[in-house]
């Protein structure tokens, strides 16, 4: 790296609630890399199979009340992408989603991420009339699909790290309180995810140190005003979303 900046792992998870967040909070309050890491979770408020229950209520509940970030994943009954949508559809969609998570956290979510990672400038003028803004990934667990093999999952972060060293060094990526945030995203849904998150942990220390990727003494974001701070800059706008638009669709 050419600066004395060091760079900090915000842990992202998409499609929950699910039945396996509760062993994915405990992990996050407790495991061997560092204690009480916190968390943007992009949630499903009405579909039946996350937030739409008894368990996805109290889920969410959950998060919130643990110190994690609530962004909007969908707020339809299904995993629906938002381009499937017409604008009244979409428009109806961000509300509910919003309403939810606002009875929640009693605040207004900032942030949303496309189900399926699809969007186009359609999506995006819905998402900024509601004062929504979209953040993406750097690193991708690729855990949507479970892949199952460990060589696996230690190659793909070993890729896409020394892709993130190469944007540090062209200065791409933006210091946020001196420090340099890396998105990363998992999902609830996926049982090895909830079974191995400190192995995950493990591997992304372990490959960053490989590609030569400075990380903070503290690496992984604990605070949740730390978090929505350090995501906004990362969020997409318009002309990036666009030119990123060609990119193919990824499990999300
Ligand atoms: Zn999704």
């Amino acid at each position: 790296m050419t600066s004395g900046c060091h760079a900090r792992f915000l842990v992202t998870f998409d499609d929950g609630p699910h039945p396996n967040t509760a062993a994915i909070l405990m992990q996050l309050s407790h495991n061997p890399i560092q204690q009480n890491i916190k968390a943007m979770f992009f949630v499903q408020t009405r579909n039946p199979a996350g937030g739409n229950s008894s368990l996805g209520r109290s889920l969410l509940d959950r998060e919130c009340a643990e110190g994690h970030v609530l962004g909007l994943h969908t707020g339809t009954a299904g995993h629906v992408s938002h381009t499937a949508l017409s604008e009244h559809e979409l428009d109806q969609s961000l509300r509910n989603g919003m309403d939810d998570i606002r009875v929640i956290t009693r605040s207004e979510t900032m942030f949303v991420r496309p189900p399926y990672w699809r969007f186009n400038p359609d999506t995006l003028t819905g998402y900024s009339r509601h004062g929504l803004h979209m953040l993406l990934s750097d690193v991708k667990a690729y855990d949507g699909i479970d892949w199952g093999l460990h060589v696996f999952r230690q190659w793909t972060f070993h890729l896409q790290l020394e892709g993130i060293r190469r944007r540090l060094l062209r200065r791409e990526l933006p210091t946020v309180d001196g420090m340099i945030p890396i998105v990363v995203t998992f999902h609830d849904t996926n049982n090895y995810t909830a079974g191995h998150l400190s192995e995950y942990f493990d591997l992304l220390i372990a490959e960053s140190d490989r590609v030569g990727l400075q990380l903070d003494s503290k690496p992984f974001y604990d605070c949740a005003s730390d978090i929505t701070l350090a995501a906004l800059p990362r969020t997409v706008h318009p002309v990036e979303a666009i030119e990123a638009e060609s990119q193919p669709a990824e499990v999300s």
